[in-house]
């Protein structure tokens, strides 16, 4: 695993050796952090034929050569990926938890983003969480726990995921080839090393360092149409220019080369431009980036 998650691992481990390990587990934290990572290694853990005595899967009995296979009976996987987990889903979940195992052992439930399920499917979940079966578990992970009913939320064992001791972090990315000497705005996502591994997986890396660049220089961008093209590899990109945007801003308003009614307006613009992003469907990309970069322009040109 991730060594900023081994504790949290070796905690889980201990409570099931001592029979307290919790049917239902909402793994949470940052996006980039390792999160479905671990509910995989969960997941196999779990199924593993070791799991009768410890957490910990051997990589070698017929349930891991199974999952290997992305091919176990007895785990269901649901994915928030695209757009939202319904009420169906949940309902087929509920049915899968009910029937035996076919490999006689556990049966593992993964619901990746849990947040993303709509209210009836949560509502339907309920019963399966407040009534555990015997060797049944779910494992789920969240991005943002506010978006979780609360009712769902007192029916699992939390379990927080985090870089707590970034040079941990960082030298995991230095062993990817990833280091804040090159990239100085790496150590920005020092909590989510996960993002920065996948966007090195992409070739994405010189794009991200070309829109830090572009941020801290933005009053001498002309040319939209390359900005947007760098934008439109990759849907996180325009979260990472807009954050690295702040925070250029925030660094020019400590050395007061910019002032605060400046910082106010271009965060306000800032803001607009991704809520625009989310709410508008077939947005024209091109003339939104445009507003945004000739109207923080106009703003850091005024006195
Ligand atoms: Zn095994």
């Amino acid at each position: 695993m991730y060594p900023w998650i081994d504790l949290v691992r070796k905690q889980l481990q201990d409570s099931f050796e001592r029979n307290r390990f919790h049917h239902a587990q909402l793994i949470h934290g940052l996006i980039g952090v390792g999160k479905s990572e671990f509910v995989r290694k969960l997941s196999e853990d779990l199924l593993c034929i070791r799991s009768a005595e410890v957490l910990s899967s051997c990589g070698q009995c017929k349930s891991c050569l199974l999952l290997r296979a992305q091919n176990h009976p007895d785990l269901l996987y649901l994915a928030g990926d695209t757009g939202s987990i319904g009420v169906d889903e949940v309902r087929a979940l509920n049915d899968f938890v009910f029937h035996s195992a076919q490999q006689g052992g556990n049966k593992v439930v993964v619901i990746e983003q849990i947040e993303k399920m709509t209210e009836s499917a949560a509502n339907a979940l309920l019963k399966t969480l407040e009534e555990p079966a015997s060797k049944r578990y779910i494992l789920m992970t969240c991005n943002d726990l506010s978006k979780v009913k609360a009712t769902v939320l007192s029916r699992c064992n939390q379990v927080r995921v985090a870089v707590k001791n970034k040079t941990e972090s960082q030298q995991w990315l230095v062993s990817k080839g990833i280091t804040s000497q090159e990239y100085l705005w790496a150590d920005t996502f020092s909590e989510q090393p996960l993002l920065l591994e996948a966007w090195a997986n992409q070739g994405l890396i010189s794009d991200v360092d070309e829109l830090w660049k572009v941020a801290h220089d933005i009053t001498s961008v002309v040319d939209i149409n390359t900005l947007e093209s760098t934008l439109s590899k990759d849907v996180s990109l325009h979260a990472v220019f807009t954050r690295f945007l702040i925070e250029a801003f925030k660094q020019q308003l400590a050395v007061g080369q910019i002032n605060f009614v400046q910082f106010h307006n271009c965060t306000q613009k800032i803001e607009k431009y991704m809520s625009d992003h989310h709410k508008i469907l077939g947005i024209n990309k091109t003339l939104s980036l445009s507003n945004l970069v000739f109207g923080l322009q106009c703003v850091l040109k005024q006195d």
